[in-house]
């Protein structure tokens, strides 16, 4: 089993923390992303896990296996945890052709030359790489260094598979079609994988849970699904999707439904808590017609393909977001209306 467990993970760098009190678990098998803003503790965090950094708190364990304990000391090294890295910069054999590069782990494992030739061929097969078995990696491009880094990862049948950042230097078309390489990755191998970026289309297209870190804490780890139609607090709600956070006044919760006042009119809302504060908004929690009893003006428009992204401003000064396949001109009046907002509670 290579579920990982964080137990109170705490990393302090010069008495400045990375990462605070964390307690999570990813399951056997999950593709789990860390996304956060730049600085919030995403590559500390897998830094630790891979055994890069020692933790200053807690413990993390790989199944039953106590690999890092910031209280006893114990800390097992990287290579003993048989976990698989792809950096951003690729970090390949230079002096290696792609093949070599592919084949040395299982080289230093003292596999026979038959197991190494056959495992080697699959791997290369795998990441689309036969073409390229006997070039050298300055004579490949970006995403086929990419592909190198995982057929690597691929022969050594890690329990875990640590990625960061790894498409970053990949142009838009390009990481678009390596996403579906590490997918393909994913499903083949079954590893757990988790998979630091700072984009959030990116973490929303591979992963199966995301965890949205902000100054060194998890705020929510959940389905991306969840993330943008049920945010738990305003970090959430705003950093993932477009999203308007605004209050939420006079609510009336029964088990079957929830009401309360937003931007001055009486809604119904949708929540969990007892008592929320505040509505997130989204552009499919507001439609433009001409009984909106929400009136606002277009301030900016921006075409998306096929639709337009409306930025408006109520009456009260706030900044609404609307989508429609109509175009309309900057200085517009609209009318709105807001249907069932997702609710949450702020302290
Ligand atoms: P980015 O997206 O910019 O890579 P990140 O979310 O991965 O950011 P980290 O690299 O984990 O963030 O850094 C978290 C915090 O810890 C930052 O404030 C950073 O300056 C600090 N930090 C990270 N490594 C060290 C170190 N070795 N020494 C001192 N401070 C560090």
């Amino acid at each position: 089993m290579a579920d990982i467990t964080l137990s109170s993970i705490g990393k302090t760098f010069a008495g400045t923390p990375a990462v605070q009190d964390i307690s999570t678990r990813f399951e056997d098998g999950e593709f789990v992303a860390l996304l956060g803003p730049s600085g919030c503790g995403k590559t500390t965090l897998l830094r630790l896990l891979a055994g890069f950094e020692m933790p200053s708190s807690g413990q993390i364990r790989i199944g039953a296996r106590d690999i890092a304990d910031g209280v006893t000391g114990t800390m097992v090294p990287p290579e003993d945890r048989n976990m698989g890295f792809v950096f951003q910069s690729y970090a390949l054999w230079p002096h290696m052709s792609v093949r070599r590069n592919v084949s040395y782990p299982l080289e230093i494992r003292r596999f026979s030359k038959a197991e190494i030739a056959a495992q080697t061929d699959v791997a290369l097969n795998a990441t689309g790489l036969v073409e390229y078995a006997d070039r050298m990696p300055s004579e490949l491009s970006g995403g086929q260094r990419q592909r190198v880094a995982l057929a690597r990862c691929l022969v050594s049948d890690p329990d875990a598979v640590l990625l960061d950042e790894p498409l970053a230097n990949l142009d838009v078309a390009l990481r678009a079609s390596m996403q579906a390489v590490f997918t393909d990755f994913h499903k083949r191998t079954g590893a757990t994988m988790v998979y630091v970026t700072h984009d959030q289309s990116e973490a929303m297209a591979m992963a199966d849970r995301i965890a949205v870190m902000d100054r060194g804490r998890i705020q929510q780890f959940d389905t991306p699904q969840n993330l943008y139609e049920r945010p738990k607090n305003r970090f959430v709600a705003e950093f993932v999707g477009l999203g308007t956070v605004v209050p939420l006044r006079g609510v009336e919760k029964t088990d079957a439904a929830a009401h309360g006042h937003v931007l001055g009119k009486r809604i119904a809302v949708q929540s969990t808590h007892n008592s929320p504060s505040h509505v997130c908004l989204r552009p499919e929690n507001l439609t433009i017609s001409e009984t909106g009893d929400l009136r606002a003006k277009v301030a900016r428009v921006t075409y998306l393909g096929g639709k337009y992204l409306l930025e408006s401003v109520s009456e009260c000064g706030t900044r609404l977001l609307a989508e429609t396949r109509a175009k309309f001109d900057v200085g517009t009046q609209l009318g709105l209306t807001i249907t069932t907002p997702w609710a949450f509670h702020e302290d």
